[in-house]
């Protein structure tokens, strides 16, 4: 099996079913991966969080006990489970386990993650973080950062979306900049990305396969299950097996450095001086904001006036319109600005006082 905290130009793939759900399944997706030898470790859920009770909470030890009957019968295949539970993980490690990860319930909960890890010591099997359930890239990098502290060294991050107000049509708003940003801290850390939690839909996986291997990421995690339709959990974002090898086939993993390339040097040397400008710009309209709040102090006016707020971003959305910029991104952009100038005319107030 290839390090997943090794860098290879092949993507590292975790696939299989969302919940183990009898010997039947998970031995004919064990028997149908057998000649794929693009897929590392097979997703085993065997604990199942619910977000409500009375749901299917998964099969546990008995489930443990199959994938050790499945592995000396296909002495190739990997396996991996989730663990929520100091328990689960001695289970993990008795039953020779590959590899396990740790849910977005338990990694933002830095109890759970202490005794979790606790349990984890010294563990030489890869061990898997999946991102919190709310977009907060501290609390992902604490829990691994706690993974790192009892001596694990194959230490991966799972990309799984994160539960918004407005998750976009996704099962969990895809938030692409808070894995980026991931990368950003800690990039020896490498990232795979969850479509199917992602997703919640199985036409929805391969473009977000495709699109976190456009963004560098280092694998995929996608649930696969003989009969996805019948499935007992996640029935709507499960594939089967044969759709899983169309899409590893499909996929596009491109060449990760640009910086030999003449014509993106050019094009990034435009980008380097548009975005002096801008910055240029901004500090020009800030230094106005600050004269704007001399008048204002002056003639003993608010800083806040909404109608002028309304008049300006309405002007502002419609000219972003005809330039063909987004509504949602000149208005947040706008919401930033407008609240850096309040911010500078309110300190221009009180040193003024
Ligand atoms: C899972 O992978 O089975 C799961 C419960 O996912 P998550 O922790 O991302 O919700
Ligand atoms: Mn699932």
């Amino acid at each position: 099996m290839h390090n997943p905290t090794q860098s290879t130009d092949t993507p590292f793939i975790i696939a299989g079913p969302c919940s183990v759900e009898s010997k039947e399944q998970l031995t004919e997706i064990v028997s149908q991966f057998n000649t794929h030898n693009e897929i590392n470790l097979i997703r085993c859920g065997i604990w199942k969080p619910r977000t409500r009770p009375g749901g299917f909470e998964g099969l546990g030890e008995p489930a443990l006990r199959w994938i050790q009957e499945l592995k000396q019968e296909y002495p190739q295949a990997r396996f991996c489970c989730e663990v929520a539970r100091p328990e689960h993980v001695e289970l993990c490690r008795q039953y020779g386990i590959d590899g396990m990860w740790i849910g977005a319930r338990t990694s933002g909960d830095p109890f759970s993650m202490k005794e979790i890890t606790e349990a984890l010591r010294g563990c030489q099997q890869p061990i898997f973080i999946k991102n919190p359930l709310t977009p907060d890239v501290k609390a992902w990098i604490g829990a691994i950062e706690r993974c790192r502290q009892v001596g694990i060294n194959q230490i991966a991050a799972i990309h799984r979306g994160f539960d918004m107000y407005n998750n976009l049509g996704f099962r969990n708003h895809p938030l692409w900049e808070v894995a980026i940003e991931l990368r950003r801290i800690i990039p020896e850390i490498p990232i795979l990305c969850d479509p199917s939690h992602i997703g919640g839909r199985r036409d929805l996986i391969k473009y977000l396969s495709q699109t976190a291997l456009d963004l560098d990421f280092n694998g995929l995690m996608i649930e696969v299950h003989p009969n996805p339709e019948q499935a007992i959990t996640d029935a709507e974002q499960q594939i089967t097996p044969k759709d899983l090898f169309d899409l590893l086939k499909t996929i596009l993993v491109r060449n990760q450095q640009g910086d030999g390339n003449e014509e993106l040097k050019l094009l990034r040397s435009q980008i380097d001086s548009i975005d002096e400008k801008i910055l240029k710009l901004l500090a020009q309209r800030i230094e106005t904001s600050r004269n704007i709040a001399d008048v204002k102090q002056h003639h003993n006016m608010t800083i806040y006036q909404p109608k002028r707020w309304d008049d300006v971003l309405h002007q502002r959305m419609m000219l972003g319109e005809k330039l063909g910029l987004s509504d949602t991104f000149v208005k947040e952009i706008y919401e930033k600005i407008h609240a850096e100038s309040v911010q500078q005319q309110e300190n221009y107030f009180s040193t003024k006082e």
